[in-house]
């Protein structure tokens, strides 16, 4: 067995314990309170379960689709929120890494680095699902610097509890761009209750 495999397994192992000892009791009194499980979310944290697709320098493994999907519906066999949770999360990540520029990578990683944070992709609107192209919110550039975004979106996974938000929006006729957000920076509420 070559070094990454046993690596994998051992890590799998590692993610079933904790979800057998850890996530799973927790299941039936979520289901029946509806109340987010923050202190999971420190015990997917601090297993690195939040930041395994980082670079190594920013304290992950850069885990690939393959292990990451294992590990998800591991900890999903416990709690699926907790799968979903980390699925978000490790999304919004890699979309990062792949549209992202070395500044944008650089402050994004570190500041995942530090605590456990979530993240959300605000993507889905009500008239725009499997077909994405159709979203309407537009972003529009703001004199003094930043973007501001007009629009719904709906189906928004962790939006009440993330600390980042990757929302996508119109910047021309036929252009869509990514946009990053923080928790910390003022903002339109994204959802209403
Ligand atoms: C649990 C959950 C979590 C989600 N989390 C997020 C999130 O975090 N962020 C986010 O942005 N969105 C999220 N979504 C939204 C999700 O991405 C959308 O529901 C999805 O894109 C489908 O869109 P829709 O529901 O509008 O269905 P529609 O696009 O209206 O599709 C309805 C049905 O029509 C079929 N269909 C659509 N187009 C075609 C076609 N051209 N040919 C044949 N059949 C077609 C589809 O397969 C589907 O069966 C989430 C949804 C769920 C259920």
């Amino acid at each position: 067995m070559c070094a990454n495999a046993t690596f994998e397994k051992e890590m799998l192992q590692v993610v079933k314990r904790i979800t057998k000892e850890q996530i799973a009791p927790r299941a039936a009194e979520v289901d029946r309170t509806d109340e987010f499980p923050h202190d999971l979310v420190r015990v997917l944290g601090e297993n690195g379960l939040l930041t395994m697709s980082l670079p190594e320098e920013y304290g992950g493994i850069q885990a690939n689709s393959a292990l990451l999907s294992r590990v998800i519906e591991e900890v999903s066999s416990g709690l699926t929120m907790m799968g979903t949770t980390m699925l978000s999360t490790h999304t919004v990540i890699r979309m990062v890494s792949m549209m992202g520029n070395d500044a944008q990578k650089e402050t994004f990683y570190k500041n995942l680095t530090s605590g456990h944070k979530l993240c959300a992709i605000c993507l889905t609107e009500p008239h725009a699902g499997s077909d994405a192209r159709a979203l309407s919110t537009a972003a529009k550039k703001n004199p003094g610097g930043g973007y501001t975004l007009n629009g719904t979106k709906i189906f928004v996974t962790l939006a009440q509890v993330a600390e980042y938000y990757l929302a996508f929006a119109k910047t021309g006729q036929d252009e869509i761009s990514a946009f990053f957000s923080s928790q910390r920076q003022p903002r339109a509420p994204l959802w209403e209750n």
